[in-house]
């Protein structure tokens, strides 16, 4: 026998079949004329015209109809829309003939479906926020103008692989920018995953190809642990005399991609890559609610639930009208798993929103419950007091999703990941901008650069041509574009800081007639508290070290690594002997060095007071000569006092510039933006200290923790400390001690 050849027309009238016999809400011969008198509308306007798959036109009006009827459950009236959707924007019948021959409610619907045709499909105008909303507030008059517009697009996604690369990346982006969100909030799930998974495929094709690819390899594992846990339960719930459906559900593509993204991890460390689902057949007399806790009791009793995984939308619902109860429970193989009860009922609410809800009504009453629901989704659509790009946000465009879209000034979309801050946008639209950002306007308000941007708000970039990029940016830049682009222009900055540096140096050691060698250096070094050369250049370069106190340090016999020298005018002791190699000053006071090396100090700090510069201090003589250093209130320094005067050597700290001590201070305060970078600033610019270390940490708004750094006395850190209490936001800092 020949195969039979299918033409054009065999397909066609297939479809047209199939549409009316699984018309579930047509309930009349009346209906199934309606259909056909609207098909032949659309047929003969159609004729001849193809689509770029080179299939009929006429097709994908069929097939948008059967998405109306049978996914999302509408009846007559949004058939014969959804099958006349495209003829009076691609053909030429006009709305005034669809008012003639089926009435104004049809003419009004396919009027909407026109100029949302007008708004986004044609041309390659950017999106805009405005008219977006416009759209959905001419056109929410009424909801089937939606409905219809995403079976139209859903339809189109299904077919995307016959367009070319361009435009299936912008109708993806329209998709899972616009359509996919729409079909949440009214509670499509099936159709909003759908979109999902087909926008995924197009925007990313490699991740989607990678995730499905290891999808299917784990599913034989997956069978045998989805098999392995539900038997228990399966004996469980037929003893107690319950009906009831009970598969693995496995999560939808991208709801595993973006589980990967926000939490950036791999496929292999998602463990709840399906969820169990029980659905049942509700016993009579008794509660659904009821019916659903009974199962969970039963589930419970066998494996231990996660007490804060419950989730109860039978008590109260979604606001899109989802119902069930969610629980997660530890399973066999010892991984938590989610397990998900739903009635009957409540499964078909969840998989087609509310048109699940009429089969539960009374069928008199259908119209006036759609007119209900779309009574309560224009109420949402319709707050009058909020401007577009709020709006924009009520709308959740980015509760759920992992990237946001902004607009700049001229309209332009910019698609970033979730958190990304104005600093990430700047970089975004070129590394030059990002690097001479200074701050920016988001709806033409002025925020700082760390300011985290949402789906739809306008941004600025503000510049300015001598402005760097500075290393707290790092803290907020979240694109890897931004953060490489900062790490290599503060290369470049410390490079070139450290020239200048370098050269600073040359100039200041030609001054002394001094060319600079290794042996300059290392004498230098230790001085300025570098460990390398570089490290030097750079702290002279950015100003943190001045080379005022160069000559000084030359001319000092210091071999120490670490300066942490000062000086202290001891007065003559009243004893006797005086050790050799004590230098007094004219008035018989005695210079002494404090060093890293024991043997070269020639006095000590003593232990049970440690004195630093500025605390009045007394010395006493020891047995080897050397002094003792005490504060003169330590309470040992008292007892020597009163015991052995002889011994006590009268002392007093000098100033000196370029003597420095170790000290430690604490601070804490409100984590505001910028306030570590004005901490830093007032610590090495404008009081000329140097840090050693930072150990500052913020959490929860929050920063506390401590800075090292070398001071000259006391007055110095007294002062310091008013300082950083000036700075808004720090609210204590005290000089702490320091245990190396
Ligand atoms: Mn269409």
């Amino acid at each position: 026998m020949e195969p039979k050849v299918y033409t054009d027309q065999d397909l066609i009238q297939a479809e047209l079949d199939n549409l009316i016999k699984h018309c579930v809400n047509c309930h009349s011969d009346n209906d199934a004329r309606l259909i056909r008198k609207a098909f032949k509308m659309a047929d003969d306007a159609h004729r001849g015209m193809r689509r770029k798959s080179g299939a009929p036109f006429i097709l994908h009006p069929l097939a948008v109809a059967r998405i109306v009827s049978e996914e999302i459950g509408l009846g007559i009236t949004s058939i014969v829309c959804a099958l006349l959707h495209d003829v009076v924007e691609d053909t030429d019948i006009t709305i005034e003939s669809i008012e003639n021959s089926y009435g104004s409610k049809v003419a009004t619907i396919i009027d909407g479906l026109t100029k949302i045709s007008g708004v986004f499909d044609k041309e390659t105008n950017s999106l805009q926020a405005e008219n977006f909303r416009k759209m959905l507030l001419t056109l929410s008059d009424d909801l089937r103008v939606i409905l219809i517009k995403l079976a139209d697009r859903l339809h189109n996604m299904r077919t995307l692989e016959a367009l070319p690369r361009d435009k299936q990346i912008k109708i993806a982006g329209e998709t899972i920018y616009l359509y996919a969100p729409l079909a949440h909030r009214l509670g499509l799930y099936a159709i909003k995953s759908e979109l999902e998974d087909l926008s995924l495929k197009y925007r990313y094709p490699e991740v989607y190809e990678e995730i499905s690819e290891k999808f299917k390899l784990t599913e034989e594992r997956r069978l045998h642990l989805i098999n392995h846990f539900s038997i228990p339960i399966i004996d469980r719930l037929e003893k107690n005399g319950f009906t009831f459906d009970i598969s693995g559900r496995p999560k939808s593509i991208y709801s595993i991609w973006q589980k990967m993204h926000l939490k950036n991890i791999s496929f292999e460390e998602i463990y709840d890559l399906f969820a169990i689902r029980i659905i049942f057949e509700p016993k009579p007399g008794i509660p659904e609610k009821t019916q659903c806790w009974n199962i969970y009791s039963l589930i419970t009793d066998i494996y231990p639930p996660k007490p804060d995984r419950i989730r109860d939308w039978v008590s109260t619902p979604k606001a899109n009208g989802y119902e069930a109860l969610h629980l997660t429970v530890m399973g066999p193989s010892g991984k938590w798993i989610e397990v998900q009860i739903r009635s009957r009922r409540m499964d078909e609410i969840a998989e087609r929103g509310f048109a699940a809800h009429w089969k539960y009504k009374d069928k008199q009453d259908q119209e006036s419950e759609l007119d209900k629901w779309i009574k309560k989704i224009r109420e949402m659509l319709d707050s009058p007091d909020q401007d577009a790009l709020e709006f924009l946000d009520d709308f959740k465009l980015n509760l759920f999703a992992t990237e946001i879209m902004a607009f700049t000034p001229k309209g332009h979309i910019r698609t970033l990941p979730t958190n990304a801050t104005a600093l990430d946008f700047a970089y975004d639209i070129h590394t030059a901008i990002g690097n001479q950002s200074i701050a920016a306007k988001v709806n033409h308000k002025l925020v700082p650069l760390s300011h985290v941007l949402k789906s739809g708000d306008q941004v600025e970039i503000l510049t300015s041509a001598t402005h760097k990029p500075g290393i707290d940016w790092l803290n907020y830049a979240t694109t890897m574009k931004a953060k490489s682009a900062i790490k290599a222009a503060l290369k470049a900055e410390i490079k070139n800081r450290t020239e200048v540096g370098k050269q600073q140096l040359i100039d200041k050691l030609n001054e002394l007639n001094l060319t600079p060698s290794s042996r300059i250096l290392k004498k230098i070094l230790p001085a300025y508290d570098s460990l390398h050369k570089d490290e030097l250049y750079s702290k002279i370069g950015s100003g943190i070290v001045t080379l005022d106190n160069l000559k000084e340090i030359l001319s000092k016999n210091t071999r120490n690594k670490y300066v942490r020298v000062w000086n202290l005018t001891l007065g003559r002791s009243s004893g006797k002997n005086e050790p050799p190699g004590h230098d007094y000053d004219s008035k018989g006071t005695l210079l002494l060095k404090e060093t890293m090396v024991d043997s070269e100090r020639n006095y000590v700090i003593a232990k049970c007071c440690n004195p630093i510069p500025g605390d009045e201090v007394i010395g006493v003589r020891q047995a080897d000569g050397s002094v003792k250093i005490h504060s003169i209130n330590c309470s040992s320094a008292i007892k020597l006092m009163s015991s052995r005067g002889d011994l006590l050597v009268p002392a007093k700290w000098t100033q000196h510039k370029v003597l420095s001590y170790l000290a430690r201070i604490q601070l804490s305060g409100l984590d505001r933006f910028g306030i570590y970078n004005q901490i830093t600033t007032t610590i090495t610019k404008e009081l000329n200290i140097n840090m050693r270390t930072i150990n500052l940490h913020g959490h929860d708004g929050i920063f506390s923790g401590t800075i090292d750094l070398y001071v000259h006395n006391t007055s110095d850190l007294n002062n310091l400390i008013l300082n950083l209490m000036k700075i808004k936001g720090v609210e204590s800092v005290h000089r702490v001690e320091v245990k190396e």
